[in-house]
């Protein structure tokens, strides 16, 4: 399967670049993963929007749903052949009023989850840990099943060890990385160092740091990480950057 970088600021687009959101491919199947500010533009130029199979959100932080109101209407006004008919968005339950905005008559349905389901969405395996945030968020571990290949993705979240056992031994993990090592205080997000050290607890073959801040560069990023884990193969988001998990 193949990761796309479509955005991956944290809190709000900067400098031309979008918040949270990927394009997980696995064959032709193709799952957004987060739909923040900026998501949609991006998304256009990797794939005609309407050939998306399903769209998957962490939580309902503005920074990770902002255009899925405009992908909804996309998908409402767009004269063009749709890959289904009725695109699913899966969210988790905790939050009403967010949970039923993804569903617009017609055009989109929304799909709930617990910390506990297990989901089958299309070619993958989808399970859930809940986070450490200010409002309900949810990593997530998406297996493809066909080959076994794990990615997991910590959504928005302060350190905290057990997301070590969720994490285990992914081909990629993909961490929330907004603040440098120095930051110190009451945290909703990881530092460079933490989320390198999750990836050490956790095994992992290959990290990605995202849900960046905009003040720091990607070399300072990822020096910090390196740092701390010299042999893993760690990069740093990148607009269009793909991974494969292979
Ligand atoms: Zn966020
Ligand atoms: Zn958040």
């Amino acid at each position: 399967m193949q990761l796309q970088v479509l955005g991956y600021y944290g809190g709000y687009p900067y400098n031309g670049v979008g918040t949270s959101s990927y394009l997980l491919t696995s064959g032709d199947y193709h799952l957004l993963l987060d739909c923040g500010s900026g998501a949609l533009l991006a998304l256009e130029k990797v794939l005609e929007p309407l050939q998306l199979d399903a769209v998957l959100l962490t939580h309902y932080h503005h920074d990770h749903i902002a255009d899925l109101g405009v992908l909804q209407y996309y998908w409402q006004l767009h004269q063009g052949v749709k890959k289904e008919p009725i695109l699913p968005i899966y969210g988790h339950l905790q939050d009403p009023l967010h949970f039923g905005s993804l569903t617009l008559p017609g055009v989109t349905q929304g799909f709930g989850y617990q910390e506990d389901t297990v989901l089958t969405v299309g070619p993958f395996k989808i399970t859930f840990k809940r986070t450490i945030h200010p409002v309900p968020a949810f990593a997530t571990r998406i297996e493809e099943v066909s080959t076994g290949k794990v990615l997991v993705f910590t959504a928005d979240t302060a350190y905290f060890p057990e997301l070590a056992n969720f994490a285990q031994q992914a081909d990629l993990l993909m961490t929330d990385t907004n603040f440098l090592q120095d930051k110190t205080g009451k945290m909703a997000h990881m530092t460079t160092t933490q989320s390198a050290a999750l990836a050490e607890d956790s095994q992992v073959k290959q990290l990605l740091l995202t849900h960046l801040p905009q003040t720091a560069t990607a070399e300072t990023l990822l020096e910090q990480a390196q740092a701390v884990l010299p042999n893993l193969p760690i990069q740093v988001a990148k607009q269009g950057l793909t991974i494969e998990i292979a």
